[in-house]
């Protein structure tokens, strides 16, 4: 089972302290989100696990953490200056404004059961291109109309790690092939935002940048694609509610040779099968074109420098065949956000118990929850209780993130547990004073089991490895 819709994780998340709407004692500001202490945990462990992944367990990926915000020319060689930009239409009639190509997606304003552009008295205007970048002025300008000082927030980490080829080569030693890895925030001043976490102007990348030889990209791309989609099965999310969805020649970015979008079915509730997915990440063949248009060298066919500010070319000279070219890149792009989506929904289920009560249990993978253990003393009046309960806490806490809790009785406690994926939850009762024992409930099967305190760690480490 998954979530029946976002609506769901939505609540869950407000109720349990997952996801806030931010701003929100001023009005919120749309489709703006806090993380709450539940959802820092969880974000911060799929980026770990998706670091540990690439980067430390492969041999061939450096990390990197660039700035957000770059001198502008990166962003006037990378093409998003003139390009990097939605299709945007108002309607005359409710004064909605909307990007065309997701029209489906949005309710118009003034009758909320139509889509946009699907009511009878929509009256849409012509597109126009609207550019996503968030602009900004650097320095003490008089003014925020003051060209020379204006920059850009970053609206892709991707960038930072193509302008830094050169450094990370050198230092490195690389050979090709080789990767690049970050993970960080990027902005886009999105037309249409929206679905929660899904689509937001702020939101976190994980993007890897693998810099090949132009013959051994079609095949890398292929291994990349594979790998993702082990990747997600690693974090517990289902195949069946994945889709690999190949773009068309017409939509293909004109740099890019091939790219491969894993999908998500972020809203099962559709009838249409096709439109319950959308995208969770998307794995480009980005050919030479990053490399080349940040280089000095290239000339068009007058002679003329293609980039007449860069100060280094950043073309890679291969000593085995002795020659000197730009690098293939191949992109595998992820959301944090939409992967922090997709997991809760994938994790989402529900469970009646003895007395008929649905409850909900997360069925995270245990290295992705954000409590690992939770000790609870089955008698909080009870010092000698209450002093082992926190002192098994404390053993337990540098192999594992434990928490102690005695706020309500033993069944709300496991509730509350089960509802924010907590694996484990060791209960200390007054048996636990004679017989050096304790009872370490499961969260998907409520099955409980004793454990001598000599063997918990071990115990707890061994189940929560599976
Ligand atoms: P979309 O078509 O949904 O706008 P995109 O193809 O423009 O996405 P990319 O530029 O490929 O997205 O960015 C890589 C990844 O970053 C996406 O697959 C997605 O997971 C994430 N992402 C992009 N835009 C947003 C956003 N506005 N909010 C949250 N995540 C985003």
């Amino acid at each position: 089972m998954s979530a029946p819709n976002i609506e769901t994780i939505v609540s869950l998340a407000k109720r349990r302290g997952f996801v806030f709407p931010a701003s929100e004692i001023y009005g919120g500001l749309g489709s703006s989100w806090d993380y709450g202490s539940l959802g820092v945990e969880l974000a911060n462990n799929i980026k770990q696990s998706w670091w540990r992944w690439l980067v430390h367990e492969r041999d061939d990926i450096e990390g990197l953490d660039s700035s957000i915000i770059q001198n502008r020319l990166v962003w006037k060689y990378s093409g998003h200056e003139a390009t990097f930009s939605d299709p945007l239409v108002d309607c005359r009639t409710c004064k909605g404004r909307f990007r065309l190509d997701k029209l489906q997606d949005v309710n118009c304003p003034k009758d909320n059961a139509h889509h946009a552009g699907s009511g009878k008295e929509c009256d849409l205007t012509e597109p126009r291109e609207f550019n996503l970048m968030f602009r900004t002025t650097v320095g003490a300008v008089s003014s925020d109309e003051d060209e020379s000082a204006l920059a850009y927030l970053r609206p892709e980490t991707a960038q930072g790690i193509f302008i830094n080829f050169g450094n990370v080569l050198n230092t490195s030693r690389r050979k090709l092939p080789f990767g690049i890895a970050q993970i960080g925030k990027a902005f886009r001043n999105e037309v249409t935002p929206g679905n929660f976490i899904f689509r937001t102007r702020e939101f976190e990348q994980m993007e890897m940048e693998y810099f090949c030889r132009p013959e051994d990209a079609p095949r890398i791309h292929q291994e990349f694609i594979d790998g993702f989609l082990e990747w997600f099965d690693s974090l517990g999310i289902s195949r069946e509610n994945l889709k690999l969805y190949e773009q068309s020649p017409e939509e293909l970015a004109h740099y890019a040779q091939r790219t491969v979008d894993i999908l998500y079915r972020y809203f099962p509730e559709r009838d249409d099968e096709d439109k319950q997915f959308d995208e969770l990440m998307g794995i480009a063949n980005r050919t030479d074109f990053d490399l080349r248009t940040h280089s000095k060298k290239p000339e068009d066919r007058e002679g003329k420098r293609l980039n007449s500010d860069s100060t280094d070319d950043l073309s890679y000279f291969d000593p085995a065949t002795n020659e000197r070219f730009y690098p293939y890149v191949i992109e595998p792009a992820a959301g944090v956000n939409r992967t922090i989506l997709a997991v809760l929904m994938d994790a989402y289920t529900e469970k009646t118990n003895e007395k008929g009560e649905v409850r909900v249990i997360l069925k995270l993978k245990p290295e992705l929850a954000p409590i690992k253990v939770a000790v609870l003393p089955l008698a909080k009046n009870k010092p000698e209780i209450v002093a082992l309960a926190k002192q098994l806490k404390k053993d337990l806490l540098p192999a594992m993130r434990t928490v102690y809790d005695d706020t309500g009785g033993i069944g709300k406690l496991y509730a509350r547990q089960d509802e924010i994926g907590t694996p484990f939850c060791v209960t200390v009762d007054h048996e636990s004073l004679e017989d050096n024992a304790v009872t370490v409930r499961d969260r998907d099967t409520w099955a409980q089991e004793r454990v001598s305190i000599s063997e918990l760690k071990k115990y707890l480490q061994e189940r929560l490895s599976k």
